[in-house]
């Protein structure tokens, strides 16, 4: 019998790949979400060319046709939150509550950008020539490349997919292929839309081919990507080359600061929701812990007594916090950086061992370092696992200091009752994101998202700042 296979969607059709793969729970190796087709780099062509037709339809579409579509993504997903929730959660690892507070955000990323098509203002100004007038506007940069990780994989493309929609842009989606299921059923919503065919097309499959064809095609007009660092720079090179447009937002090494006088208990939630919520796979996640002399045996402590209290397993069962590790090569890096840490010197003070589940998946107990310092590689190097390192630190700058002693940006918190602490935090933490007494990961649709260093390169995603990304500015001067 042959398998039914979830097929690519190129200038409004659902197209057969050149290959399948199986998706397989992370959490259930029994448990094959379906079969989904692979595009090959000819059909990644047909995508962009489709998207450059559809996109001149869809640049000519009326603003309240542009925003019936986005809200109408946006109410199916957040109808449907729990059903492909469970899809998101069985695919990736996380919990369902995870699961489906991802696709309900994701939702929220529709109404919020349904909302910018109405607001979509310029400028005018009079010349410096007598009689004539200026005025600035923005156009849609054109065709528009996306490629997502695994870890976010509804709410990164909601992120990326509702502005380029909303600006007039058509778009081509390459979603990581550990995670094709919800890329496929976001894409099966948008394929029920009033767009014009092109305006949106998936192709799914490797990165190597798939993402090699976008990454370097000169038919695309903007690349936006979110995934490694390594991959980044690839990205980068390749954009730079063609002068394509590009934004990428990577890796991190993302810590929490904790002083002598934070409030303890808001301190252990900051720390541990931050550091292991999602199996510790966010670009958020707070995998360094520096925490001055005078609260730190009581700090560390009340985390592993609050650890105790985390349940790891199946990510569909109720009452579970902590879901599965994403696939078996991320496991496997996540026990290298654990024997790396013992090996640097690091003491294992919690957690870390493999866990056995009725299902068998890869699960393990989210880990607790201390007597690390901040040049270990493993508080150099982002794991994306449920591991923390502790550092211990003598006051307050020496704190700063270590937070900002590495080579990512994306977010910084502290925890603290000192206003004078917390201002200055604020303003010298080196990253994109500070959070004050709160976890470092969990961030809002409505406002800009991004880091320094290698944790981001380009124009700022999200909120009103999207524009700069999703489009052109023209210039125009006009003598009546
Ligand atoms: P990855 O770089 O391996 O893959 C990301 C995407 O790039 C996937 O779709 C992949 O298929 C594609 N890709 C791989 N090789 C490619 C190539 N040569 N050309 C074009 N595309 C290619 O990353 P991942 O393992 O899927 O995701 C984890 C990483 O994502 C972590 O580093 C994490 O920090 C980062 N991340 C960052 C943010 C953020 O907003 N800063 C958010 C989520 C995840």
């Amino acid at each position: 019998m042959s398998v039914s296979v979830f097929r690519n969607y190129i200038a409004g059709e659902w197209v057969e790949g050149s290959s399948s793969v199986a998706n397989v729970s992370p959490s259930d190796l029994s448990d094959v979400i379906g079969h989904y087709a692979q595009a090959d780099a000819a059909q990644t062509k047909d995508a962009i060319a489709a998207a450059v037709n559809g996109q001149l339809e869809w640049q000519k579409s009326g603003l309240e046709q542009r925003y019936a579509v986005l809200m109408a993504i946006g109410d199916e997903l957040i109808a449907r939150k729990d059903e492909l929730g469970r899809i998101l959660a069985r695919e990736e690892g996380k919990t369902l509550a995870e699961g489906a507070g991802e696709v309900y955000r994701s939702g929220q990323f529709f109404h919020y950008y349904a909302a910018e098509v109405l607001r979509q203002m310029g400028e005018t100004a009079d010349s410096v020539r007598p009689g004539v007038e200026i005025e600035t506007r923005r156009e849609p940069v054109g065709v528009v490349g996306i490629i997502t990780p695994w870890n976010f994989p509804t709410a990164t493309g909601a992120w990326k997919i509702a502005p380029a929609l909303a600006f007039g842009n058509a778009v081509v989606w390459k979603p990581a292929n550990q995670v094709p299921a919800s890329a496929w059923a976001l894409t099966e919503i948008i394929s029920r839309q009033n767009l014009p065919a092109g305006t949106f097309n998936l192709v799914m499959g490797p990165g190597a081919e798939v993402g090699d064809v976008l990454i370097n095609s000169r038919d695309i007009n903007a690349l936006t990507f979110t995934g490694s660092l390594e991959t980044g720079r690839k990205v980068a090179g390749a954009t730079a080359v063609n002068l394509v447009k590009c934004q990428l937002e990577m890796g991190s090494k993302n810590a929490l600061v904790v002083l002598d006088d934070a409030d303890l208990d808001n301190a252990v939630e900051c720390a541990v929701g931050g550091a292991y919520g999602g199996t510790g796979q966010k670009c958020t996640a707070s995998s360094r812990l520096i925490v001055t002399e005078g609260i730190h045996d009581r700090f560390v402590a009340a985390v592993i007594e609050r650890m105790k209290k985390l349940v790891v397993g199946n990510p569909l069962k109720a009452g579970v916090h902590i879901g599965a590790v994403a696939d078996a090569r991320q496991m496997e890096s996540n026990l290298k950086y654990l024997e790396l840490a013992k090996n640097e010197g690091g003491k294992l003070v919690y957690g870390g061992e493999v866990i056995t589940e009725d299902t068998e998946g890869y699960y393990m107990q989210p880990a607790l370092f201390t007597e690390t310092t901040n040049d270990m590689t493993i508080n150099r190097e982002e794991a994306f696992a449920p591991i923390a390192c502790v550092i211990k630190v003598k006051d307050y700058a020496e704190a700063l200091a270590t937070l900002n002693d590495t080579n990512f940006g994306l977010t910084g918190g502290i925890c603290t009752e000192s206003l004078k602490y917390a201002t200055d935090f604020k303003r010298n933490a080196k990253t994109g994101c500070v959070m004050v007494n709160l976890p470092t990961a969990g961030t809002d649709y409505h406002v800009p998202f991004g880091g320094r260093k290698d944790s981001s390169f380009g124009p700022r995603e999200q909120g009103t700042y999207a524009k700069e990304f999703y489009t052109v500015v023209k210039t125009t001067y006009i003598r009546a």
